[in-house]
Parts: C-alpha cells; structure tokens; sequence
C-alpha cells in the first residue's frame, strides 16, 4: 500500500525532536553531529536564537499578505543583497528550483525584448542539477530525472563541465544564455576549475549571451566568500539562489542586473508565496548575521581546518577515500567504497552527511560549525573508515580463492 506521504524518497528512519546548532536531537534522545545541514541551507544551525526571534515576532504581526501589496521586509532585503552583490533587482521564490525558473524565463525574455526572439536556448553542464521542476530538470540534464516525465522542455544543450572549447563550439546562433554551479554540489562537489567563471563571462560578452548562475547551493557563505563567483573576480547577469538564504525557512531569489531583466516587465511573473513578511523577516535576519563582519572569517577558517584533517585522513586511509573536493564548507569526499556504506557507517558514529553524485560524500556543516565539531567530525570520518578499510579487508580475503595469485 501507498504511504500516505508519496514515496520518492528513500528516508533515513530517524526521527528528530528537535535541533541546536550543529546538532540534531532524536525524540528518543540521541544526538546527532548534523553535516548535512538540510542540504546546505541551516547556514546558522538549528533554532539559532536570533533567527527564532526574528520568525516568531514576524508571525505575532503578519504572516502573509501576497504581492498585490507592499511588502517593507521585502524592499529592504531586496535593496541589501542588492548592495551586497551584483545585482540591481530581484524576484523573491520559495526555493531553488523556482528562482531557476524565473532565471530560465527572464533569460528568454531578454533576447525577446531585444527583438531576437530565437536566442532561446541555453547551454548548461553534463553533472548539474537545476531542480525538479519540468524546466530545471530539462536543464540539469540528467536523463535519470527526466525519463517518463517526457515531453521534456526543448531549449537546453549540455556539455562537459569546465571544458570551454566544448562551450565554445557549442555556441550558435540560438543560443542566448549558458546556465552553471560554480561548484557543482549534487553533482559531486565539482569546482569550476581557475579561469573557466572567467572565461565564460568573457565568451557571454562577445557573442551577447547571458551568464546565469546557480548558487542555490554554493551561495551564501557556503564556499567563504557571500557568492562563490566572488572568488574567481566575475559577475554574472542573473544569479539563482535559495537553500542558505532562508536559513531553514523556504525561500530563493532570483538576483539580475537591470539590463539583464529588462523583459520582465509588468505581469510577465508573479508567485503567490514568493517574497511574504515570513520569509522577508527570516531573511533580513540570517543576512544580518552572514553580513556580520567575522563571519565569513570564520568560515574560511573553519573550512581550512576541516579540509586539512580531510587531507590527513586520506593519506591514512588510502583504500577508502580517493581525493578531497570542494571549497570552504562545500565539500566532497571522493571515496573507493559505495558511498551509501559510509553513510551508513558515519550514522552509526553519530555523523550526518549526504551522498552526492560519482560517488562522492558530502559534507555541508552549518557555517557556523566550530572547530572543535570539526575535528569531532573528523574523528567520526577516521572511524567510519578504519571499519569500512576492515569490512573491505575480510571481503577481499573472501572473495579471494585459496592459493589465488
Ligand atoms: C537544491 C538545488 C536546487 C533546487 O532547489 P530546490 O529548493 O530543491 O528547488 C537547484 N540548484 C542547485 C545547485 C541546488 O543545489
């Protein structure tokens, strides 16, 4: 029989009670170091103080209203990215796969308003994920994602990520933007590799195309810069966000130049959630403390640390981890054994991480993780490995036939 929450998805049976930073509490009292973060978007942990303040007060006043009116919370947030970033506008969403829409829709819409209607197509990245949506799943280009939800949305061509001779050839006259992850996260914790942010601002500008980003998961703090194209010295036109940006409370954002969103015009987007006195309030308050002088210091920091004991551990455990990926709390761990097993395994020492694509464990602590957390978090990583190296060790002497070379 059907559960009566639509099984797609295959759930860890742990039911928590409550959180508290970087820590997750069961209803039977068991405690969990929490790596996974809601998938990177409690950036200030569980029931941080400040946040449940900034929530509750807004909820004794307003909840929602729509966006047939004024929204102050929202004017104000809008205006402080706006100064924080690239951006001159915004379209507030309820989360990622949204803000990729109206990302995907305004990119379109720009070449329509400049009278070149046939610029509708967009070059993305072979390992990307957009979201779930029909048109982001088009998008990210994973046949998996899209197999049965046929006819999928025409207007998306992919090649292999970082390589911008393959962009480059595919590039014509139809195209009008190129979609990307600065550091692809489902994907497998890849990073654009040096100059290829760059590059691609450079091929947008020569031949009119819009550089959109998705920093839905990178953005935010997440890789110790606010936005992760920060690092490499650009700027795109349009920039997806969500995840951190709510710090737990749904929310994403569509950020654009004005030239950029030059087509959306009056009715041409509209959300009814997107943007209420809800989310407006959690995101002023999570921003209030991500804008915080130290905190972004503190991530690097923190980050340092964590991918120097990561570094360690996979000199001391060869057979079980292959390499280190990612940048700042955004990070990938390669591994020689099925990923789920060491998920498993970290379960069991009280670890939480996700998988990602190619076989690859993320680990996405709240950034304000400590660094005391980050090495218990290491210890918990050296443990799972030690037992999945002895797991590995008395297969293969099983597997091995006697007297076998
Ligand atoms: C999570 C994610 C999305 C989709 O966000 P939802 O809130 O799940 O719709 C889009 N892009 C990237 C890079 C993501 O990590």
């Amino acid at each position: 029989m059907i559960t009566a929450v639509l099984p797609t998805y295959a759930r860890i049976d742990l039911e928590f009670e409550r959180g508290e930073g970087c820590w997750l509490v069961t209803t039977d009292g068991r405690r969990f170091l929490d790596f996974t973060a809601g998938i990177a978007v409690n950036v200030l942990g569980h029931a941080h103080p400040y946040l449940v303040k900034a929530l509750e007060g807004q909820a004794e006043k307003l909840w929602h209203i729509s966006n047939l009116f004024r929204i102050p919370g929202g004017e104000r947030l809008a205006q402080r990215l706006c100064d924080a970033t690239f951006a001159d506008t915004m379209f507030f969403t309820n989360s990622g796969a949204e803000a990729l829409e109206c990302a995907i829709k305004m990119a379109r819409k720009y070449h329509y308003a400049n009278g070149e209607p046939e610029k509708n197509e967009i070059i993305a990245f072979k390992g990307a994920f957009h979201g779930r949506t029909l048109a982001t799943i088009a998008a990210g280009g994973n046949a998996a994602y899209m197999a049965g939800f046929e006819p999928n949305l025409p207007g998306f061509a992919h090649v292999p990520f970082g390589d911008i001779e393959a962009v480059r050839a595919a590039v014509t006259l139809r195209t009008g933007a190129i979609l990307l992850e600065p550091v692809q996260g489902e994907g497998g914790v890849r990073v654009a590799p040096p100059g290829f942010l760059k590059a691609l601002r450079d091929l947008c500008d020569e031949k009119g195309l819009l550089l959109v980003l998705d920093e839905v998961q990178c953005g935010v703090g997440r890789t110790g810069k606010l936005f992760a194209h920060e690092w490499e010295g650009v700027t795109p036109d349009i920039m997806a966000v969500a995840k951190g940006i709510g710090g737990g409370f749904p929310m994403g954002a569509c950020l654009a130049t004005e030239e950029a969103a030059k087509g959306m015009t009056l009715g041409t987007h509209g959300s009814t959630y997107g943007g209420n006195p809800l989310a407006m309030a959690v995101g002023n308050a999570v921003l209030d403390l991500v804008l915080e002088d130290n905190f972004l210091v503190h991530v690097n920091a923190v980050s340092a640390h964590l991918h120097k004991a990561l570094h360690a551990l996979v000199e001391r455990y060869p057979s079980v981890l292959q390499e280190v990926r990612g940048k700042g709390l955004l990070v990938g761990l390669k591994l020689k054994v099925p990923v789920g097993d060491m998920v498993t395994a970290l379960r069991a020492e009280g670890l939480l991480a996700p998988a990602a694509s190619d076989n690859v464990l993320r680990l996405l602590p709240p950034l304000v993780v400590s660094t005391e957390e980050v090495d218990l978090a290491a210890e918990k990583i050296g443990a799972a490995c030690q037992y999945l190296e002895a797991v590995a060790a008395r297969q293969g002497k099983a597997a091995a036939p006697e007297g076998a070379a």
